[in-house]
């Protein structure tokens, strides 16, 4: 059976990092997920998520829309992405969040790529490492999906409050949620 993940752009995306995520993703959820593909359409950010004050959205609308194409398109797992800076009601700012594994229907989340450019943190701008901490945010959302909760282990279901926690953690899961990831549908 083929095991889809849809990739769905909310604005627009360097199609380097599109195609690296392809790739990583692929190798890293090997067996659970057999095929990568990028939602044709970019998406606009839902104009109803964005507060003006905080100057960020709403990353639960986000959910909601990803849901509704998740449907659609009878994507296995499906993961949004955008350049904006994302918040829930709870956080201040998130690096992305995924619909919980138990409520019944679609397996989405979605990913901030804000906070993870060392532009955002007046340094100079290094690609790899932008490519490093994006592939390791969307590991970790989409680890969610397969209803991993967060790991105190060395672990990348490691909950991450700073970059410098998402810098800290491998991009790899440890053996017991290694373990469990195959264990869910
Ligand atoms: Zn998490
Ligand atoms: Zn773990």
């Amino acid at each position: 059976m083929k095991k889809n993940l849809l990739l769905v752009k909310f604005g627009w995306l360097p199609d380097e990092l599109m195609e690296f995520l392809r790739t990583k993703l692929l190798e890293h959820f090997a067996g659970l997920i057999t095929d990568v593909s990028s939602h044709k359409k970019t998406l606009r950010l839902p104009s109803h998520a964005h507060d003006f004050e905080r100057d960020q959205y709403l990353a639960n609308d986000l959910i909601e829309e990803l849901i509704i194409i998740a449907k659609k398109r009878k994507s296995f797992r499906t993961l949004g992405i955008t350049r904006a800076d994302l918040y829930t009601e709870d956080y201040n700012f998130i690096f992305g969040m995924a619909e919980s594994h138990d409520i019944p229907g679609p397996k989405v989340a979605v990913i901030s790529t804000c906070r993870l450019s060392n532009e955002f943190w007046n340094e100079p701008y290094n690609k790899d490492l932008f490519h490093e901490r994006t592939i390791k945010e969307a590991i970790h959302e989409l680890g969610h999906t397969f209803g991993l909760k967060h790991c105190s282990d060395n672990c990348i279901m490691r909950f991450s409050n700073s970059i410098l926690d998402t810098d800290a953690k491998p991009k790899t899961f440890c053996a017991i949620c290694q373990k469990k990831l195959y264990h869910v549908k």
